[in-house]
């Protein structure tokens, strides 16, 4: 695995990835005015707030969505649920009861994918998810 995809899993470990959330304090200084303040929207499906508790926590449908067909398609089980992680957040996190290399080499490349789509994709989009129009068919997970 090339060392650009671990660099973002340390990062999500240390929680430094700069989500919208995680920066808030950069926008909004003052800690009792931030905290008054509406969270930002995600990028990708405009229904949660852009934090990785949101994207990989399995509150975020399309990424809920992405893990199960990836998971499906490379036939290795990354639910919670097998892994062992206490939640999906924990489980994205690699924070399982047992170690399992390819399975945390699959989880990494996949939270890699989603931050890169997130970052580089969902965020420069101009719009917002719901004012873009639904991508054809063929571009929906089967
Ligand atoms: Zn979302």
């Amino acid at each position: 695995m090339k060392p650009h995809f671990t660099n973002i899993q340390f990062k999500l470990t240390l929680n430094a990835l700069p989500t919208d959330r995680r920066m808030l304090w950069k926008v909004i200084p003052d800690k009792a005015t931030r905290d008054q303040a509406p969270r930002p929207p995600c990028h990708i499906c405009g229904g949660g707030e852009d934090s990785m508790e949101h994207l990989l926590g399995g509150g975020c449908p399309p990424v809920a969505q992405a893990l199960h067909a990836y998971s499906t398609r490379i036939r290795i089980d990354l639910s919670h649920a097998t892994t062992g992680g206490q939640n999906a957040l924990a489980s994205a996190l690699l924070l399982w009861p047992q170690p399992h290399p390819q399975r945390a080499q699959a989880m990494t490349l996949f939270n890699c994918a989603v931050w890169f789509q997130r970052s580089q994709y969902f965020k420069l989009r101009p719009g917002t998810p719901a004012t873009w129009r639904a991508p054809p068919s063929a571009w929906h997970w089967r």
